[in-house]
């Protein structure tokens, strides 16, 4: 399954996995090695039953929580969780174990998936008994291929206040393929769900917007760099009256969008070099690339 790599001793000869780095797109390429944990319902994780094991299948029952009522998301979803040290611990676990998989500098990054299901088998409408944890990863390029031209979707919802667009749950994305792959018909990158100067405006998190990590650790960046950024409800008429727009999201990390089209009309954005967006782009990844010094304490040192 995983790609031949090169690296099989210590000696740090072949640093890299054997693959084309220049060609690096968000295609699924397995690193090695995966970390995997198990707890029942009513304990808590504990950091010595978790193992790194060699990339491969899970096997779980077809009753299992996850496959019949979607349970993943911890604890909206009644599950227990890893401490911050066990989580933090078990990624680096993962990435040192797969640290040829780990892009040369400026080709891309290591996409590090931790995935919390309830895995043991369920008939009713209950916590399933048993839970898993596991982290995965899989080098990764760029998610988008340049600027984003969004289509506005004002039929189907993503997310509705009291629902579960706040937290990371399995039903985030696939109620929207549909709506994304009209979209993409039509010549367009993605699709706009409706919710809810030196102004940066967020929606604000409310119960339909996941409170994402990039997304605070942009929110930092730009009030550093002296933004007023402000967290409210966006209506749709804003969006016609501003220069920029962007997106964020470890896989996207800080995407610029080009134009937004609502019904038949069509917005367009300023992109590329002298953007906010550019500027606090370069900011993050310069920080998670060592580039930048990391005043923040955001990185973790691994080996
Ligand atoms: C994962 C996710 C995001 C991005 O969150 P990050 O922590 O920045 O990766 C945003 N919205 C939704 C609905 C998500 O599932």
């Amino acid at each position: 399954m995983a790609s031949p790599t090169q690296t099989k001793s210590d000696s740090g000869a072949e640093k890299y996995a054997d693959i084309n780095w220049d060609e690096l797109g968000f295609d699924l390429v397995p690193a090695d090695y995966m970390y995997v944990t198990k707890c029942d319902k009513e304990e808590n994780f504990t950091t010595e039953v978790g193992n790194i094991i060699p990339y491969a299948n899970i096997a779980i029952s077809p009753f299992a929580g996850i496959l019949n009522y979607g349970q993943i998301g911890a604890e909206r979803l009644c599950m227990p969780s890893p401490s911050i040290e066990h989580f933090v611990e078990a990624v680096k676990q993962t990435v040192l174990a797969n640290k040829h998989w780990v892009p040369p500098p400026g080709k891309g990054s290591l996409y590090v998936r931790p995935l919390l299901i309830g895995s043991g088998p369920v008939l009713s409408l209950v916590t399933a008994p048993e839970i898993s944890f596991l982290i995965y990863a899989c080098p990764v390029g760029n998610y988008h291929k340049g600027p984003l031209n969004l289509l506005v979707e004002d039929k189907t919802h993503r997310a509705t206040p009291g629902g579960t667009g706040d937290i990371k749950t399995i039903t985030n994305y696939s109620p929207v393929y549909k709506a994304i792959a009209q979209a993409k018909a039509r010549g367009f990158s993605d699709v706009l769900f409706l919710d809810a100067g030196n102004v940066i405006s967020t929606p604000a998190i409310c119960g339909t917007i996941l409170p994402g990590i990039t997304r605070k650790s942009i929110i930092e960046i730009a009030l550093g760099f002296g933004y007023q950024v402000e967290e409210r409800v966006i209506p749709l008429v804003d969006l016609f009256d501003v220069d920029e727009v962007f997106c964020t999201g470890t896989a996207v990390v800080v995407s610029p969008v080009a134009s937004i089209t609502y019904g038949d009309k069509r917005i367009e954005y300023k992109t590329g070099a002298e953007t906010v967006s550019k500027k606090l782009y370069d900011m993050l990844t310069g920080i998670q690339t060592g580039r930048i010094e990391d005043k923040m304490g955001w990185t973790v040192e691994i080996d």
